[in-house]
C-alpha cells in the first residue's frame, strides 16, 4: 500500500479478484513529475505474472460471456458510478503520478472515465442489425466475444486510455488484462477496487503492473490472448506486432503523430491563434496534437505575433494549482529526449521564437512552451513526434502546398484546419490523409465517432461499432427458410 495525495493505493497487482504483491518482492519506483519525489514502490511483474492474469481472465470468460447484455450493462454503469464517487480522489491521484493538470483532471478526464463505461454499456444495448435474407435464407449477424484481450496503455492519459479499451471489452463480454505504463501505474489499481465493489466477477479484470519488456512482452506473446489492444508508440507497436504474429492475435494500434494545424488567411485569426496555444495542452504531451503550425504567408507575421503575445500569457508551475496552465514533462528520461529534439533543431537552424529549453525558474521537469521557424526542410523536428511543449511553424502560399505539407510525414493522425470558405474546407479535407480532421474546433470527440490513425499512426479504429467490431468475433448466421 502506498498513500498519495491523502489516498490509500495498493501498490500490488490485481489477478483473479485478489491483491498479489510483488513476487519475490520485485518492485520499482514510481516518481511524481510534479517534483520527482518517489511517491510508491509498485510490483514489478514479469512472465508469472502475465501467465497467472492470462489464466485468471481465461476461466473467467466462459460465465462472463454468457452474462446476459442487461446485467454486463448494469454492472459498467456499477463502475461508473463507482467513479464518479471517486472523481476527486481519482484526479489527485492521477495528477501526483503523471503531473497533468487537476483541473482538467477533476472537469474533463475522470467524469470522461466514467462515461468510457456508461458509452459502451448503453452502445451494447443497441448493438445489431437487422437481419436480411437471401434467396429465402436469413442472415443474423452475432458479435461473439473474442476472450482474453491484452490492454496496454500509456502514461499520457492513464486511466482515461485505458478505459477507453476496458469499457468496450467487457461490454462485448471480453475478459481483460491491463498493463498500464510504468510510470503512472497508479490509477488503474484504484480502477480495481471500484470495479470489485461493483460487483464485477473475479478474473473478469486483471492489472499486471512493471515495465513493457518483463510482463509486457509475454502477455502480447501468449496463445490465450485474444485480442490485444495497444496505445503507445510506434517503436513498441513493432515489437508488441512481432510478439503477436506467432498466434495470429488481432491487434488494434493507437500511435503517435506529427499532425498539423492549417491556418488559411480567410481563418478566424483569434480563433486560429487559441487553436494553435491549445496544442500546448498537457505540456505537449497529447498524441492528438497539432505540433505543426502551417500558416498562409500573407497572415504569418500577424499570427505569429498574436500566438507569441497568447502563448506568453500562459501560467507553468505545479499542475495541482487550479490557475496552471502547464505543468512538467512527464519524466527525467522524457525531458532529457524532448530537449535532443530542440538542442538538434538548433543545430539544425531552427530559430526558436519562444521557450526552447527548460524553465530554470522552476527546475525540476519544466519544460517551457517552444515554437520554432525557419527550421528546414526535411529537418527532424518537423517530421518526428517530439511528445513536448514543441511547435514549429512553417508558411505556405497556396492550398495545394498547404495539402502537400500537412500529408508530408509518415503519420496520420488528425488534422485541423481554420479557414471562413466552406468550399475550400471540403476540397482539403477530402485531400487530408488523417483519421480524424477538425474544422474551425479542436478535439471535439464523440464516442460513437471511428478514431484511429493513417500510415504510422496506428491500425484499426475505435469507437462506437469499430470497438465492438475489434473485441468480437463477427458471426453470420444463415439459415434456410424452415419446412412448416
Ligand atoms: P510506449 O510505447 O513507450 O509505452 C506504451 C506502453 O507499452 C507502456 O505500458 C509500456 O510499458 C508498454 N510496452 C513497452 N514495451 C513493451 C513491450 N515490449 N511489450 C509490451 N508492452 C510494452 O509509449 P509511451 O511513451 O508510454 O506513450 C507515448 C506514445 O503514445 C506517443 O507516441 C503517443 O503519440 C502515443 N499515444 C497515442 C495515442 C492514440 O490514441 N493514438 C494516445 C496517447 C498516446
Amino acid at each position: 500500500m502506498a498513500t498519495v495525495a491523502g489516498v490509500a493505493v495498493d501498490t500490488g497487482h490485481w489477478i483473479g479478484g485478489e491483491r498479489v504483491p510483488a513476487g519475490g518482492g520485485a518492485t520499482f519506483t514510481d516518481v511524481s513529475p510534479i517534483d520527482e519525489r518517489p511517491i510508491a514502490e509498485i510490483a514489478r511483474g514479469g512472465a508469472a505474472e502475465a501467465e497467472a492474469a492470462v489464466a485468471a481472465a481465461h476461466r473467467a470468460f466462459p460465465s462472463w460471456s454468457r452474462t446476459s447484455r442487461e446485467e454486463r450493462a448494469r454492472i459498467l454503469h456499477a463502475v461508473a458510478d463507482g467513479v464518479e464517487k471517486r472523481i476527486e480522489e481519482l484526479a489527485q491521484v492521477e495528477t501526483a503520478d503523471n503531473g497533468a493538470l487537476i483541473r482538467s483532471h477533476r472537469r474533463g478526464v475522470m467524469p470522461r472515465v466514467a462515461h468510457n463505461f456508461r458509452f459502451f454499456a448503453d452502445w451494447l444495448l443497441n448493438l445489431g442489425h437487422d437481419d436480411f435474407e437471401t434467396r429465402g435464407h436469413t442472415n443474423h449477424v452475432s458479435w461473439d466475444p473474442a476472450g482474453v484481450c491484452a490492454l496496454i496503455t500509456p502514461w499520457n492519459a492513464p486511466l482515461m486510455l485505458a478505459t477507453w479499451k476496458i469499457a468496450p471489452a467487457l461490454a462485448a463480454g471480453n475478459t481483460v488484462v491491463l498493463k498500464p505504463a510504468e510510470w503512472t501505474p497508479l490509477t488503474a489499481s484504484l480502477l480495481a477496487d471500484i470495479a470489485a465493489e461493483a460487483g464485477l466477477p473475479d478474473g473478469v479484470f486483471n492489472v499486471v503492473q512493471g515495465y513493457g519488456a518483463e510482463v509486457g512482452g509475454p502477455l502480447t506473446a501468449h496463445p490465450d490472448v485474444r485480442r490485444i489492444s495497444f496505445t503507445g508508440s510506434v517503436p513498441t507497436a513493432r515489437t508488441i506486432a512481432a510478439a503477436a504474429a506467432p498466434n495470429l492475435t488481432p491487434l488494434s494500434l493507437e500511435l503517435g503523430g506529427k499532425s498539423p494545424l492549417i491556418v488559411f488567411a480567410d481563418a478566424d485569426l483569434d480563433l486560429a491563434v487559441d487553436l494553435a496555444v491549445e496544442q500546448y495542452d498537457n505540456a505537449g504531451q497529447v498524441c492528438l496534437a497539432a505540433t505543426r503550425l502551417l500558416v498562409e504567408s500573407s497572415i504569418a507575421e500577424e499570427f505569429t505575433r498574436r500566438f507569441l503575445e497568447k502563448a506568453g500569457r500562459l501560467t507553468q508551475g505545479d499542475p495541482r494549482d487550479e490557475a496552471t496552465d502547464i505543468g512538467p514533462q512527464i519524466h527525467r528520461r522524457h525531458l532529457e529526449r524532448v530537449d535532443g529534439f530542440v538542442r538538434r533543431a538548433r543545430d539544425a537552424g531552427a530559430r526558436a521564437l519562444i521557450g526552447g529549453g527548460p524553465n530554470e525558474d522552476l527546475g525540476g521537469l519544466y519544460y517551457r512552451p517552444t515554437l520554432f521557424a525557419d527550421a528546414p526542410e526535411g529537418a527532424e523536428i518537423l517530421t518526428e513526434e517530439v511528445f513536448g511543449p514543441v511547435l514549429t511553424l512553417q508558411t505556405f502560399e497556396t492550398e495545394e502546398q498547404a495539402v502537400a505539407m500537412a500529408n508530408g510525414t509518415r503519420f496520420g493522425l488528425a488534422a485541423t484546419l481554420a479557414t471562413g470558405d466552406r468550399e475550400r474546407a471540403r476540397r482539403v479535407t477530402e485531400r487530408l490523409v488523417a483519421g480524424t480532421v477538425w474544422v474551425n474546433c479542436f478535439f471535439v470527440r464523440d464516442l460513437k465517432a471511428p478514431f484511429g490513425g493513417a500510415r504510422q499512426s496506428g491500425v484499426g479504429r475505435e469507437g462506437g461499432d469499430w470497438s465492438f467490431d475489434f473485441y468480437c468475433d463477427l458471426k453470420n448466421t444463415v439459415t434456410a427458410p424452415w419446412a412448416r
